[in-house]
């Protein structure tokens, strides 16, 4: 959360990150703040809301300078008000930062800067750092960057900065604790500085990706020098980036989730393309082939995340018990880590996280590993946080996501799981090899399968209409449908801010069903399979009290067809492989009605993507 970005060298920096500051806006959209250096002035330009607020003022103003720093916020301390944006000034305007985490001691560095005579603008916690520089600088008389060390000795907490000064103008220092940051080394002597290596992409290929607790002094004439937080010097190991620009625009779609959505045959097939060999029966994951044995030795797994990737675990949990017989625990990053959960050498963790950055499955990995686990990660960022942490892991491939609400990082997530799933179940002798040649198979096909279903995109469009005005909808499935319905719920509130709950379909009865009359809809996962007859009679019985349901069948249905009020009929696989079609009328639904409600698709309100504060 929040997006930060920097430039320095011989360019205009303001176009550099005005348009860096756009491609970070998942990151948070509370307001957005810019500190240029122009001969020897800082101009400081904030406003609340989105980047295009600050760019329709900034651009009547001065916004000259080959040196800045831009930032995107997602408040967590203060309104998300002018005052309370980024960059924070010094009280004698000499130097900026910016800031992306928490820190969590500035209420007593506060209190003691305050008895000490500064004033504070604002109420967030990132001011007490500018001040702390200021104070460094002003009380131990050393430079810029010995200044923010010295700062950063005093707090707590998450943290990534840039710190921008009239008095260092060939010269930007940054850090990292917790809170991702990318240094990009330009061609000409030039440096960008950002949150992720979207802002950076077209600019430069080279990067240095900073580990917790390093600072970065991008100079002019002296280029890039890493430190730790102890004054060590360290080595910057410079990684090529093999991010496209295209995957980072629209492509002639009008939001970027439609985008996303309709990438899915793609993003699966590159998420299993030299993972699944169909002529010659195998299935591979070569991130984590150095602890096939540990995982095939294991009692128990537990996976951990927080949000869509929760329920992607969930997914994995039926599917990695049911294929290979292994115990398969899931819990929430954030709850996991805080009720002393039992964990011991012989345990493997396995964190799934889109952004790779997540801050309370980081903080779970990072006790897991401490108390001797194995730890796993599936993530999507190639670089990201939680990939370099981990012993091991696999990327899901999907390509950069954009819109806020997950969907093709979900079902790339899903079909890694599928592909752990197959390969442990191959190895252990779980499943016959009939039946893994044939779910291989049926795997194979799935993109053209997910491209069959977008093609009803206008029929999926139509039943949004019906439903669009809501107030609440229930979700149900069973199985491994029953988190598919957690997912088609938690789609539908972030975009479209419609109440919805997902449940498997035997616990309505248990509760929800006394929410059900003439207006609700109940999209229900009634696929062909084990469970069939049963969520059959689910659906009988919200029919009785006259509720509107709304089903995903597999083709050829007639049974759900006489009863429901609406079908969306999706191809037949092998059951185990449900999740990942049964998800896509669920992403096309909850997408069109948050048009239709006038919604912002993309940036739905209070949400932010990578969540890197706890
Ligand atoms: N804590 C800072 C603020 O509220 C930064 C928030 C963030 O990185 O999400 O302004």
């Amino acid at each position: 959360m929040c997006g930060i970005v920097a430039y320095i060298g011989k360019k205009e920096a303001y176009p550099i990150i005005i348009k860096g500051l756009q491609r970070l806006e998942y990151r948070g959209y509370d307001s957005a703040g810019i500190a240029l250096l122009d001969n020897g002035e800082l101009n400081v330009y904030k406003k609340q809301g989105k980047v295009s607020m600050l760019s329709n003022y900034a651009e009547t103003q001065n916004t000259k300078g080959n040196s800045g720093i831009g930032h995107t916020r997602w408040a967590t301390h203060g309104l998300p008000n002018d005052v309370n944006s980024h960059p924070h000034t010094s009280t004698n305007g000499d130097i900026s930062v910016i800031h992306n985490g928490i820190i969590e001691n500035y209420a007593p560095i506060k209190a003691e800067l305050i008895s000490r005579g500064y004033t504070f603008q604002s109420e967030t916690d990132t001011e007490v750092l500018v001040h702390l520089i200021d104070d460094a600088l002003k009380q131990e008389k050393v430079n810029l960057s010995e200044a923010v060390r010295l700062a950063l000795q005093n707090v707590v907490g998450a943290y990534a900065i840039v710190v921008i000064s009239k008095d260092y103008p060939n010269q930007l220092v940054a850090a990292r604790k917790s809170s991702p940051l990318v240094v990009g080394i330009g061609s000409e002597g030039d440096f960008y500085l950002a949150s992720d290596a979207t802002p950076i992409i077209e600019y430069t290929k080279q990067v240095v990706y900073l580990n917790d607790e390093e600072i970065a002094i991008v100079d002019l004439n002296e280029g890039l020098k890493i430190i730790n937080i102890a004054n060590q010097e360290k080595t910057a190991y410079v990684q090529e980036l093999e991010m496209h620009l295209e995957a980072l625009e629209k492509g002639g779609y009008e939001h970027f989730m439609l985008k996303e959505i309709h990438e899915q045959p793609r993003s699966i097939r590159d998420c299993f393309r030299g993972r699944l060999n169909v002529e010659e029966g195998w299935v591979a994951l070569g991130g984590i082939k150095d602890y096939e044995q540990k995982l095939l030795n294991a009692q128990r797994l537990i996976m951990i995340a927080c949000g869509t990737s929760w329920h992607a675990c969930l997914v994995g949990e039926y599917l990695i018990e049911d294929l290979a017989r292994i115990n398969v625990e899931v819990e929430y990053a954030s709850e996991f880590r805080y009720r002393n959960p039992i964990i011991n050498e012989n345990d493997i963790v396995i964190a799934l996280s889109q952004s790779g950055e997540t801050a309370d499955t980081m903080a779970a990995l990072t006790l897991a590993k401490s108390k001797g686990a194995t730890i796993l990660g599936i993530c999507n960022v190639v670089g990201s946080s939680i990939s370099r942490i981990t012993d091991a892991g696999s990327y899901t491939h999907a390509g950069p996501e954009i819109g806020v609400a997950s969907t093709k990082a979900f079902t790339a997530q899903v079909t890694v799981l599928t592909l752990l799933a197959l390969r442990l179940a191959y190895k252990k002798g779980t499943i016959t090899r009939k039946k893994f040649q044939s779910i291989i198979q049926e795997l194979d096909a799935i993109p053209e399968k997910v491209q069959r279903i977008l093609e009803k995109d206008k029929m999926i469009e139509e039943i949004a209409a019906v439903y669009k005005d809501s107030k609440n909808a229930l979700y149900l499935g069973r199985g491994s449908s029953f988190p598919v319905a957690l997912e088609g719920a938690l789609k539908l509130k972030e975009i479209s801010y419609i109440h919805a709950e997902g449940y498997p379909a035997a616990e309505m009865k248990h509760g929800p069903i006394a929410l059900i009359d003439e207006e609700i809809p109940v999209f229900v996962i009634a696929t062909k399979g084990t469970s069939y007859e049963k969520v059959v009679s689910n659906i009988q019985e919200v029919k009785a009290r006259k509720g509107k349901i709304i089903a995903i069948v597999t083709e050829g249905d007639t049974q759900v067809k006489e009863i429901a009020d609406h079908v969306i009929e999706i191809p037949d696989t092998d059951e185990n492989l449900v999740p990942l079609l049964a998800t896509i009328p669920l992403q096309l639904l909850s997408y069109h009605i948050s048009v239709m409600r006038g919604c912002n698709v993309d940036q739905p309100r209070n949400l932010a993507k990578s969540v890197t504060v706890e």
